[in-house]
């Protein structure tokens, strides 16, 4: 079995700043980072569909330790060679272990191991940086029929060899992921309907528009904070800027019910007055042969229908925790500050913002965790483990992909905000042994 100090799983964005605050603050502590990939970068290692891009600005997505010197808005490919750059230029690359992936953590006499399809470590801190989404299945939507459809169904976390040029194609969902990949489909393919069921918002970017990291934290935030206390206000102000909304286009609940998504210097905004495209507001209600019919009677045919439906969440990597030998169901715990769970002791993970850069959210905890391990080291302790405390866990946004999930989250949060200026002071301020969490010597 290999001993070390902290496993880190997933080698994302997570998994490199917990790398480099861990390192920076503990340069003698062994860790390694365990991927289940065969390359780092996570998220942007995975998604290959067409025109995949951030939704928000690179200034507070990209480390504040190596910022981002690209454009505004950063495609896919350069996200992903820049975290590679960012994992070469601080020496991470070596620590991470490909292809493994992670089983089970069993806490045992005082000490994780983790069992992974092909090894088994010991160490006396996990880090989970697994992300939010379920990496092997994808949410689709189950209609009947399927077996009769002779043309291709592709999942854009699934894209694979997928080849649109000249063909017919619908593109079902209406969040981030179908507006941002809609312009680059409409380019190559013959003919697209785009089915969305509900209008999003979307806020238009301008790719020349400079910024500062503080800047921009201000501005994301103030949006956010504004929209939910001025709802209609804000919603008047979204419609008398963008003559794209009208009455059909314009999304039923309010801006920031929902995570809205971005164009790029009015992409989409162009790319759907295109003569090819056709854009229907209507559930589906079965498979055809030839395509989709909808809850109207009408049928979509296309060669290609793409489900750009999102993703199942899923916290901790569809990893078992076991203590004691019982299994721990994370729907039973309280989630404290976002980065522990009660009764599990020295277990971190990451989870980002709804209305801010993941990033950012990561580096805040990442320093945290340092801090504890170092109140942990100093006072000669083993173990920190946070208690059952909080309140009820209410989803953070009306999004279908939270709503569906909430069985799957704690059912309590402690000091858990969705607001990085709250977190940032917290995090930094308030001290460690806060009457939360139990300390253990032994
Ligand atoms: C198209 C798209 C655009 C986005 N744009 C933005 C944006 O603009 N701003 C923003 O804040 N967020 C955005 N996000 C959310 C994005 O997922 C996060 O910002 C961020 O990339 C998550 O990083 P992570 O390291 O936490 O997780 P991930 O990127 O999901 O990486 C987790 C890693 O852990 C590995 N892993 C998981 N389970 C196991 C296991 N059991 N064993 C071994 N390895 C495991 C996975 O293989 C993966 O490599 C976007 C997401 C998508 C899909």
């Amino acid at each position: 079995m290999d001993k070390i100090d902290v496993i880190i799983i997933g080698a994302g964005i997570a998994g490199i700043t917990s790398a480099y605050y861990l390192h920076k603050n503990f340069p003698d502590l062994k860790f390694k980072i365990i991927e289940s990939r065969n390359d780092l970068g996570g998220t942007w290692d995975q998604m290959k569909f067409p025109g995949v891009r951030a939704d928000n600005d690179m200034y507070t997505y990209g480390f504040s330790f190596d910022p981002w010197k690209g454009p505004i808005i950063g495609g896919g490919e350069d996200i992903k060679n820049y975290l590679v750059r960012v994992a070469q230029k601080f020496n991470f690359k070596k620590y991470v272990v490909y292809n493994t992936d992670v089983k089970s953590l069993i806490w045992k006499d005082n000490q994780w191991i983790t069992k992974t399809n092909n090894r088994t470590f010991c160490s006396q801190y996990v880090i989970c940086c697994t992300g939010s989404r379920d990496r092997k299945d994808p949410h689709l939507p189950k209609f009947p029929g399927k077996k009769q459809y002779k043309g291709k169904i592709v999942h854009t976390q699934k894209w694979g060899n997928t080849n649109c040029k000249d063909k017919n194609v619908t593109i079902v969902g209406s969040g981030c992921t179908a507006i941002t990949m809609a312009p680059s489909i409409i380019k190559q393919a013959k003919k697209v309907t785009l089915i969305q069921r509900s209008p999003a918002w979307i806020v238009n970017i301008d790719s020349q528009k400079k910024s500062t990291r503080n800047y921009k934290t201000i501005q994301v935030l103030w949006d956010y904070f504004s929209s939910r206390i001025f709802k209609k206000f804000q919603r008047k102000i979204m419609i008398s800027k963008n003559s794209y909304y009208n009455k059909t286009t314009t999304p039923s609940y309010d801006y920031w019910d929902q995570r809205p998504a971005s164009s790029l210097d009015n992409d989409y905004f162009t790319a759907v007055k295109s003569e090819k495209v056709t854009t229907i507001r209507e559930g589906i209600s079965e498979w055809v042969k030839n395509g989709v019919k909808l809850k109207n009677g009408d049928v979509v045919e296309s060669d290609i229908t793409i489900m750009a439906t999102g993703g199942n969440t899923q916290l901790l990597g569809g990893i078992d925790i076991l203590i004691n030998n019982k299994k721990i169901n994370i729907n039973n715990t309280s989630w404290y500050r976002g980065m522990m769970f009660s009764g599990i002791p020295n277990l971190f993970a990451h989870a980002g913002y709804i209305n801010f850069s993941w990033t950012a959210r990561c580096e805040i905890v990442s320093k945290r965790i340092c801090k504890t391990i170092d109140y942990i080291k100093q006072n000669k302790l083993i173990s920190c483990t946070p208690k059952y405390l909080g309140k009820a866990s209410k989803p953070s946004i009306q999004a279908n992909y939270v709503l569906r999930a909430m069985d799957k989250f704690p059912n309590k949060t402690y000091k858990f905000y969705q607001n990085y200026l709250i977190e940032y002071i917290s995090f930094k301020y308030t001290k460690i042994n806060d009457g939360a969490l139990s300390f253990s010597k032994n």
